[in-house]
């Protein structure tokens, strides 16, 4: 039999606060690599769970590996998704905390596929409890649908999701799932209009024009290929990849019937995503005037018109000018080419992401408990981008890497906060540990009237002649000398070179991050011609008719900014989960070919940067590492000592103390709080285990 120390030696230690060298990064990602190698994928930092994508099937989330974690404290069985998943769920119906589980990661580093894992594991946990009827099918279910509408193939990641999801899953009393709910964050929509080469559109397309029947495709008045539609031809489809679409797209079909989608509402759903694909081929021509026009036999408006039931006369007039109000009059402006081409992009981004709004309060709906169940309880479950720092960094970059900075800054209060509390509470004394706290770069971006966000607005809002330079310039006057905004003319002429005029560079947690403002006023804005809005509103179609409807067109309040919508819904997010108690996984991704077996270091050097790792691992080995209450403790190591075994008559405190003393533990090692014991040295925990498993 092979002996613990070359066990050790081959497989490395599955928790990172037992390396010696905890501090030495070249040695936590040694660790990583060797047990990437023994396709052992998962290692903790404490109860921090480190994921790292091998790319292929292995035989890790059977129904036996399942069993495996009922009722498993973190160190009694190999670390895994599914004891993640196990903890939050005893937490939460034994103790009634509720939880959420954080999952972070760049594209392509398995956050869905976990999210996913933790579902499949909760659902399975379940089973033996009586059922509500359908729901974890739902649950499940609205996955593949979802995911047909929000992700697709990118460079990174061919199912990479376009959007940020948080969801709830509700739990009765009995501890069996009754129902969900699901949040969702910025869809990337402008992959609608356009897509870097070699990448796709949203799956839903393809899907339908592979696997859609003649007679659905006739009503779409659908033909042929993705390669016939503008919207969807930068990528020839091989003949594999169409019969994969044709397949998923069953899939969806069969999602959306046990959501409960009706026949007709489907229909309306499959006209929605026809007519985008319809309007990306309407084509302008010039006029004598030099302004655009769609000619009268223009086939694709009119199928547009046709598909949504729109007038087909007003629908061009809307594609073709501009209807302002200044000061009570009404003036109408012809649209020039460019502008004409804009503004049909603009309205097919606008129609895909609010559909994709209603699909998700549509499954809502379906999701949501039969009755108001005042003693449900929930686990959420957040899959959301990680850290992006590209070579060009635009304003979707932007929200991105602020939305990370609030959940770096949740983690820190929860963790470093939870963790005082707890010794508080336990009555130790806590010794402080000195970490970087990134309020100041929340500050930075969010602070009212100084922030960031607030100088975009202002901007934006401004009547008259902003643009994406003086948006920069204003930056650069109020936020000058600030530790973590470096403007174009204050940086050394070593970093002046690598920055144009027309960038500025943040000092995330996670390093530096330059940021190109081009677009950032326009894509801030987000604005529809009122035109081609009040046209969408009069839609026969029930949905589309439904998502440009409640736009409140008599109102003259502009509506909200796009990075202050995103402000507020991350604000809000931010307050659901700082109400539980948090499980983080931290996903890698370990190369850029999306291939097993290839361990990249300097790429998982980059993303073990980005996800603050080693600070976690140094704040982790900084306080007491582990800790179990007297019972638990008592109860699995009992068996250690004849002072304790079979049976200690007294309180589980005592008996502990007995333990101790019979182990040997050193004074510095451990200490005894008011209900728990609290262990310095993982090792010391981990000899203990190790005797208790020999
Ligand atoms: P994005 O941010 O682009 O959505 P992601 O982090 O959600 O990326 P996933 O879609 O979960 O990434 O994973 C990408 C691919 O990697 C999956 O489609 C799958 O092929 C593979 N993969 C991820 N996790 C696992 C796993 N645990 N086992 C096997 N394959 C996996
Ligand atoms: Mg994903």
């Amino acid at each position: 039999m092979e002996h613990a120390l070359q066990h050790r030696e081959r497989v490395g230690v599955q928790d990172f606060v037992l390396l010696e060298d905890f501090r030495s990064e070249a040695a936590f990602i040694d660790n990583l690599k060797k047990r990437f190698h023994e396709n052992i994928i998962y290692t903790y930092i404490g109860n921090v769970l480190i994921s790292v994508n091998p790319y292929k099937n292995l035989p890790i989330y059977t129904e036996e590996k399942q069993k495996l974690y009922y009722k498993k404290a973190f160190f009694e069985a190999p670390p895994h998704v599914f004891a993640i998943a196990d903890n939050a769920y005893r937490s939460l119906i034994y103790e009634h905390r509720e939880q959420c589980i954080l999952i972070s990661g760049e594209s392509g580093s398995g956050k869905t596929e976990a999210s996913k894992k933790v579902l499949e594991y909760i659902a399975a946990r379940t089973n033996h409890l009586r059922h509500v009827e359908n729901v974890k099918d739902k649950l499940l279910q609205s996955n593949p649908l979802l995911e047909a509408f929000g992700n697709a193939k990118t460079h990174r990641n061919d199912n990479s999701s376009r959007f940020g999801k948080y969801m709830d899953i509700q739990f009765n009393y009995e501890g069996a799932p009754e129902g969900g709910h699901i949040l969702n964050y910025l869809l990337e929509k402008s992959r609608v209009v356009s897509q870097m080469s070699g990448e796709r559109n949203f799956h839903i397309f393809y899907q339908l024009l592979s696997g859609g029947d003649q007679e659905l495709l006739k009503h779409l008045r659908l033909q042929g290929t993705p390669e016939v539609y503008k919207y969807t031809t930068d990528m020839v489809t091989p003949n594999s990849q169409k019969m994969n679409d044709a397949e998923q797209f069953r899939t969806v079909r069969e999602a959306m019937k046990i959501i409960e989608i009706a026949e007709n509402e489907q229909t309306e759903m499959f006209e929605i995503v026809a007519s985008v694909l319809h309007l990306g081929n309407v084509k302008f021509v010039q006029n004598d005037k030099g302004y655009a026009e769609i000619l009268n036999h223009d086939a694709n408006s009119g199928n547009v018109a046709e598909l949504l039931k729109l007038n087909t006369t007003k629908l061009r007039e809307a594609l073709t000018s501009r209807t302002i109000e200044a000061r009570g009059d009404v003036v109408t402006t012809p649209l020039d080419l460019e502008q004409a081409k804009y503004a049909r992009d603009a309205l097919a981004k606008a129609l895909y992401e609010k559909h994709f709004r209603w699909l998700v309060s549509r499954v809502n709906s379906a999701l949501a408990p039969k009755e108001k169940d005042p003693r449900a309880s929930v686990i959420g479950i957040l899959d959301i981008y990680g850290f992006e720092i590209f070579p060009k960094n635009s304003f979707e970059q932007f929200c991105i890497n602020f939305c990370n900075e609030k959940l770096q800054q949740l983690f820190i209060q929860l963790t470093l906060k939870s963790e005082q509390e707890e010794y508080l509470r336990e009555g130790i004394e806590w010794e402080p540990v000195e970490y970087f706290n990134n309020i100041i770069i929340c500050d930075l971006i969010e602070e009212r009237h100084r922030g960031i966000i607030s100088i975009l607005d202002d901007e934006c809002l401004r009547p008259g002649d902003a643009t994406d330079l003086s948006f920069l310039e204003k930056l650069s006057q109020r936020l000058d000398g600030h530790a973590h905004y470096k403007s174009h003319q204050k940086v050394d002429s070593r970093t002046q070179k690598l920055m144009g005029r027309d960038e500025f560079c943040l000092v995330h947690y996670a390093g530096d991050v330059t940021y190109n403002v081009n677009t950032f006023i326009e894509k801030n804005n987000d604005l529809l011609f009122r035109d081609l809005q009040s046209v969408m509103a009069s839609s026969g179609n029930n949905i589309a008719g439904d998502c440009f409807k409640d736009l409140n067109l008599a109102s003259k309040k502009r509506p909200e900014t796009a990075i202050t919508q995103f402000k507020n819904s991350l604000n809000e997010l931010i307050k659901i989960l700082s109400s539980k108690e948090p499980s983080y996984i931290r996903c890698i991704k370990p190369n850029d070919f999306k291939t097993p077996m290839h361990f990249d270091d300097k790429l998982v050097s980059h993303q073990v940067k980005y996800l603050g790792l080693m600070e976690n691992l140094r704040v982790r080995r900084a306080g007491f590492a582990y800790r179990r209450t007297y019972e638990a403790f008592l109860e699995r190591y009992k068996c250690l000592s004849p002072d304790t075994w079979p049976n200690f008559r007294g309180p589980a405190r005592e008996g502990v103390q007995k333990l101790v003393e019979a182990m040997r533990y050193e004074k510095e090692e451990f200490r005894m709080g008011n209900t728990k014991i609290f262990i310095r040295f993982p090792k010391t925990l981990f000899d203990t285990e190790d005797a208790y498993q020999i």
